[in-house]
């Protein structure tokens, strides 16, 4: 079996079709998309899965929430017993790819779609049945061990399931590829929450302790009412809020924050800051440009921002805004872009010079 299988926002399979075949063409593993409208994943088949993707990283993927490589598509389970069959199939793979005691995790889930929603409850109970099962064959770790690679068992029905696995350093750490992040009551907005998944997705661990810290100084473009200042002023940042909308005045009362009434694609800082973030409802190449122009004039040291994509053509739109972004810009920069699972109709983009 010879298949990427990704995870994606349910109506977003065609962009992630299209960048898959773009994107492992390019690398030298043509291949080809297996995808149906609205069912939150792609089969990507290709000659080798597993150089694919070393050759797709994870963090370098805009549209898919997660990356597994397939291990087996098995159909017509029987209900009564759906174990012995997987661990024929891995059996049959063992020494070619697979060795024994070499998962340290099983992850049990199903796309994210309407359709395949109804499975969340066979995924939690299958999945406390077949991790003993696995232990007992060795295939599993004895205890959990997030240094090693993870079994996946996707459900696509109840007699339908695909066994995959994914590199701890190579996929998103979170079943279905969706993290777990709670709205916090204060918060004015439910966009608070994308900021934080992008904090959490972009950055690791020790970019965060050094790049997110008391008393920075940022922009918030298109601010209003105040999700991501909050998320900012949380962190302990100063934040210059603009917005010709209000914000909540909770934020105001912080002293931590500026509230300009100005146009968010004429403001520039007095001084160089660390961070400018950028929510603005706005034609995405127009976002762009003016993202550009903040790092080719050097007016903040990083920044994270938002593309709201068309109708149409969006792995083009999106394609075409990345590399408008990063040739304006006039520098080497690191770009990391995803639609991350609180994004709807847009992406999230970190940018920061080289
Ligand atoms: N990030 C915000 C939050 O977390 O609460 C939500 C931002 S909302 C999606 C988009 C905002 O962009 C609106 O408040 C709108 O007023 C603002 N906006 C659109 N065009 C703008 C412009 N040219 N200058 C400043 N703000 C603009």
């Amino acid at each position: 079996d010879n298949a990427l299988l990704c995870w994606c926002r349910a109506g977003f399979e065609p962009e992630l079709a299209g960048e898959l075949n773009e994107r492992a063409a390019r690398a030298g593993h043509p291949g080809y998309a297996r995808t149906e409208r609205n069912s939150g994943y792609v089969e990507f088949i290709v000659e080798d899965a597993k150089a694919l993707s070393r050759a797709l990283p994870w963090s370098s993927l805009i549209f898919a929430r997660q990356k597994l490589v397939r291990l087996a598509d098995l159909r017509g389970l029987d209900p009564a017993d759906r174990i012995t069959p997987m661990l024929a199939a891995l059996e049959a793979q063992a020494g070619s790819g697979l060795n024994v005691s070499m998962f340290g995790e099983l992850v049990v889930e199903h796309p994210d779609s309407d359709e395949h929603k109804p499975l969340a409850g066979l995924a939690r109970s299958f999945g406390n049945a077949l991790r003993p099962a696995l232990r007992k064959a060795g295939w599993l770790s004895k205890a959990d061990d997030a240094r090693r690679p993870r079994l996946h068992v996707a459900f696509l029905a109840g007699d339908h399931a695909m066994l995959a696995m994914s590199e701890p350093g190579d996929s998103s750490p979170w079943p279905l590829g969706i993290p777990r992040l709670r709205m916090h009551p204060d918060a004015p907005s439910r966009s608070a929450l994308k900021l934080e998944e992008a904090l959490l997705t972009f950055l690791d661990a020790d970019e965060r302790e050094r790049l997110v810290r008391d008393n920075m100084q940022a922009a918030d473009l298109g601010a209003a009412p105040g999700g991501w200042t909050w998320v900012l002023m949380r962190n302990g940042m100063m934040v210059t809020s603009v917005d010709n909308g209000p914000l909540r005045q909770a934020l105001l009362d912080s002293g931590r924050v500026d509230h300009l009434r100005a146009d968010g694609f004429s403001w520039q800082p007095k001084r160089k800051l660390d961070w400018m973030v950028c929510d603005m409802v706005e034609q995405p190449a127009r976002v762009a440009e003016r993202m550009a122009t903040w790092f080719r004039e050097g007016w903040c040291k990083q920044a994270i921002f938002n593309l709201k994509l068309p109708m149409k053509k969006r792995w083009e739109e999106t394609k075409t805004c990345l590399e408008a972004f990063e040739y304006q810009t006039h520098r080497p920069m690191v770009v990391r872009a995803r639609q991350l699972y609180h994004d709807r109709e847009e992406i999230t983009v970190f940018a920061t010079p080289k």
